[in-house]
């Protein structure tokens, strides 16, 4: 049959000689490629110590962000769950009781807003999406976990801390995100 590329190789049986036998000049051949490799330069990065630098276009784990005077700007519209491709957001909407006006800038609210980062692709959608500037994707990794449940986030974790802010500006200025 005719061949697609010159690349075939015929293979010889021919028998080996006394050198290949005794395998030591292969041997010898990969010790030193090994020993070369000694003198080049290190190319393995020793996380968590230390880090690769990251592209500022980085998309990472997300945060629901608090208005300035400190409310949740999510007000559960849904509409970052519509256009999530990966089907990895899901929440339960709640009414602002009176009272509660400090807490939650709208009038609705996320009682419950969960992202399963197992499933998300990290693609940015979400945040396109989202009406009130509520949510956003940051330059922070999610970090691994041996149980699988431990990778779904509720509000504990996505909703910004109200004494360690998340700065959304600088990445959303430099080409579209970077933070912290
Ligand atoms: S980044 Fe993309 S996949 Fe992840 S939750 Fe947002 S829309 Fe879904
Ligand atoms: S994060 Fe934005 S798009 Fe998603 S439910 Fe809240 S307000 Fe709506």
């Amino acid at each position: 049959m005719q061949s697609l590329t010159d690349r075939k190789k015929v293979v010889s049986d021919k028998k080996m000689t006394f050198m290949e036998r005794i395998y030591l000049p292969a041997i010898l051949g990969g010790m030193w490629i090994t020993f070369k490799h000694l003198f080049r330069k290190n190319n393995t990065v020793k996380y968590p110590e230390e880090t690769r630098p990251i592209a500022p276009v980085y998309r990472g784990q997300h945060v629901l962000k608090r208005d300035e005077q400190g409310r949740e700007n999510c007000t559960a519209c849904g509409l970052c769950a519509v256009a999530c491709p990966a089907e990895a957001i899901t929440m339960v909407a709640a009414e602002r009781e009176k009272g509660e006006e400090h807490l939650y800038r709208e009038e609705k609210y996320a009682e419950t807003y969960e992202i399963n980062m197992l499933r998300c692709i990290f693609c940015g959608l979400c945040e396109e999406a989202c009406p009130k500037e509520a949510i956003f994707l940051t330059d922070r990794i999610v970090p691994s976990n041996f149980e699988r449940n431990e990778f779904v986030y509720g509000k504990d974790r996505l909703v910004e801390d109200l004494n360690d802010r998340i700065d959304i500006t600088k990445r959303q200025n430099t080409g579209k995100r970077t933070e912290k």
